[in-house]
């Protein structure tokens, strides 16, 4: 292995192309007249490592010099000289590298928080039992009946009329089984709330009024759809386990659900629910929906009205867009792009 790198004499300022090669424990300099030059390893002085400054190899008494770039193969042709970096130079190194570790592992945690929680939530939910869910979700219902909840006025003939269609629904997708009996549907008011639905991942979805109102049966059967098809993916008990990975889990073994439910409570209001998780809702109540003979626009039409209502809201009063913070249409974004996914479908 030869280096390319130029040779100054100490004598003149002008610089001399030449190669270099270690053989026999002597730095070997060729110049391109085939002139050579060997100096033993031990009359060698090695300018330290700069940023990305040439090196400089001393010798002749520090009179005559090579000068070298840096390389991977000057690193090489050192090695093969014997000569070691000096202890600031090894301390720079090792400091860059712990600095390469460090950014190293931020990114491995960045990349579990992005990619790998969000998986391991998915794995793992299927196997949470749903009895789990309970003590959270009662806990977060008790909060909303004692604060934004009040008691639904819906007549009792339309609860029946949309408790039928409900069941009919739930029945006939299998992976709502293990919700037992805690799959129910439950009326409730909620002014400051407006038009909304809400699945609690034991399997209690709640409807309000102010949704009951706006729309006819069909289409609230197609919003429940949209709910039950979050319930079939676990999707609640998924962001669950996101949210509060490691609060809730302790708190749910400590038997300490107040984190927990903090977390779900969070969760329902804001829907926590991810793009692709309330397209999946979407697809699942398409899906529903055609399998009863009825069409995925029912839905579609459903978030329009939702929408035009969310609009005029917004526009009549500051007060009631404040009011109204919680509705569907801004628990759930992107309400024209999935109109539209719905209508395509
Ligand atoms: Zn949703």
């Amino acid at each position: 292995m030869s280096l390319q790198a130029y040779y100054f004499d100490g004598r003149h300022s002008h610089r001399q192309p030449v190669r270099l090669s270690v053989s026999h424990a002597c730095l070997l300099i060729e110049a391109e007249n085939n002139e050579q030059r060997a100096i033993p390893v031990a009359d060698i002085r090695v300018s330290e490592q700069q940023g990305r400054a040439p090196r400089t190899l001393r010798f002749d008494g520090d009179n005559a010099f090579c000068e070298v770039a840096q390389s991977p193969e000057l690193d090489a042709l050192l090695t093969e000289l014997g000569c070691r970096a000096s202890v600031i130079v090894r301390l720079q190194n090792r400091w860059r590298w712990v600095l390469a570790s460090l950014a190293g592992i931020a990114l491995i945690f960045t990349a579990g928080y992005l990619w790998g929680l969000p998986w391991g939530a998915e794995v793992l939910a299927p196997h949470v039992p749903i009895a789990a869910m309970r003590p959270v979700s009662s806990a977060a219902l008790e909060q909303l009946d004692k604060s934004l909840f009040k008691p639904s006025a819906l007549p009792e003939q339309r609860r029946e009329k949309l408790l039928e269609g409900f069941r009919q629904f739930a029945a006939v997708d299998p992976d709502l089984a293990p919700y037992d009996d805690d799959l129910s549907l439950n009326f409730r008011a909620a002014p400051r709330i407006g038009p909304n639905a809400f699945a609690f991942p034991d399997g209690k979805i709640v409807l309000l009024d102010e949704l009951a109102i706006l729309h006819d049966d069909d289409e609230i059967l197609a919003v429940l759809a949209h709910e039950l098809g979050h319930l079939s993916k676990r999707h609640g008990i998924r962001q669950l386990i996101q949210t509060s990975a490691i609060a809730a889990v302790t708190a749910v073994w400590l038997g300490d659900v107040s984190v927990a439910t903090t977390a779900l409570y969070t969760t329902l209001l804001n829907s926590g629910y991810s793009r692709d998780m309330e397209r999946e809702a979407d697809d699942y109540a398409a899906e529903m929906l055609r399998h009863q003979n009825k069409s995925p626009d029912l839905l579609a039409s459903a978030l329009e009205k939702m929408e035009e209502a969310h609009r005029k809201k917004t526009s009549t009063s500051e007060q009631d867009s404040k009011d109204h913070f919680l509705d569907w249409i801004s628990s759930h974004p992107n309400t024209s792009e999935r109109i539209q996914r719905l209508r395509e479908n």
